[in-house]
C-alpha cells in the first residue's frame, strides 16, 4: 500500500468514526486512484518538525500525513499579492480526493489544510458547501450570519454555499480536514470583500 493510500485509509477511518462527518456526507464510494505528481511547498518541507499533537482519534491521520507528505501534491490557491509572503510560507493544502485529487471522486471533495500560527486567512467564499473538522490546534472562525467560534481539535464548523468566512490561527499550527459537497465542488475559493 502506498503512503498516500495509507493516508486515505486513515482519513476514511476517521470520517466513518465521526458522526458529524458521516451526517454531513457519507464516505464517497466512487474513489479511484490517480497518478498525481508530488508537488512540494514550504510547509511540506517543514511538516516533520511541526508540533501537531492532535487527539487520540486524529493522530493516525497526522502520522499518515507526515509520512505521505513527500508524495503529495501540495497546493496554494492564492498569490502573494492576495495573501502576502508570510502566509505562503506557512500555508498549504492537499486535495486528497475529489474532482482533481489524488483519488478521483465526483461525490465529495476532501482536503487536508495546514496553517501556521498567527495567520489570518482573510474573507473568502466558494459555491460548494463546506465542513471543517479540526485535526490539530485551534482557530477562530468567523462567517457572515453566524457567531464567531473557536474551533478546537475534534470540532467541526459548516459553511453554506457562498457564505463569506475568515479564519485566524492562534499560537499553534492548525491542521484541518475539510470536505466540500454539492454544486461548485470543482471550483476554488476566492477572496471577497468583508
Ligand atoms: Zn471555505
Amino acid at each position: 500500500m502506498s503512503r498516500v493510500q495509507r493516508l486515505l485509509d486513515a482519513v476514511r477511518k476517521l470520517h466513518e468514526a465521526t458522526p458529524e462527518l458521516m451526517a454531513y456526507a457519507p464516505w464517497p464510494d466512487d474513489l479511484s486512484a490517480q497518478q498525481v505528481m508530488p508537488h512540494p511547498c514550504p510547509v511540506a518541507q517543514t511538516m516533520g518538525d511541526r508540533k501537531l499533537p492532535g487527539s487520540r482519534s486524529t493522530r493516525p491521520v497526522i502520522q499518515a500525513l507526515r509520512a505521505a507528505t513527500p508524495d503529495l501534491e501540495w497546493r496554494q490557491t492564492y498569490s502573494e499579492a492576495e495573501v502576502g509572503a508570510e502566509f505562503l510560507q506557512t500555508y498549504g493544502y492537499v486535495e486528497l480526493f475529489g474532482p482533481g485529487g489524488h483519488f478521483r471522486s465526483r461525490k465529495l471533495r476532501g482536503y487536508i489544510g495546514f496553517w501556521g500560527p498567527g495567520l489570518t486567512y482573510d474573507w473568502h467564499a466558494h459555491e460548494a458547501e463546506e465542513l471543517y473538522f479540526t485535526l490539530s490546534g485551534n482557530a477562530v472562525f468567523c462567517a457572515h450570519g453566524a457567531p464567531n467560534v473557536m474551533l478546537r481539535t475534534g470540532q467541526a464548523r459548516a459553511h453554506h454555499s457562498n457564505q463569506p468566512h475568515l479564519m485566524v490561527t492562534l499560537d499553534r499550527p492548525y491542521l484541518a480536514y475539510a470536505v466540500w459537497r454539492g454544486a461548485g465542488m470543482e471550483g476554488l475559493p476566492k477572496m471577497v470583500a468583508s
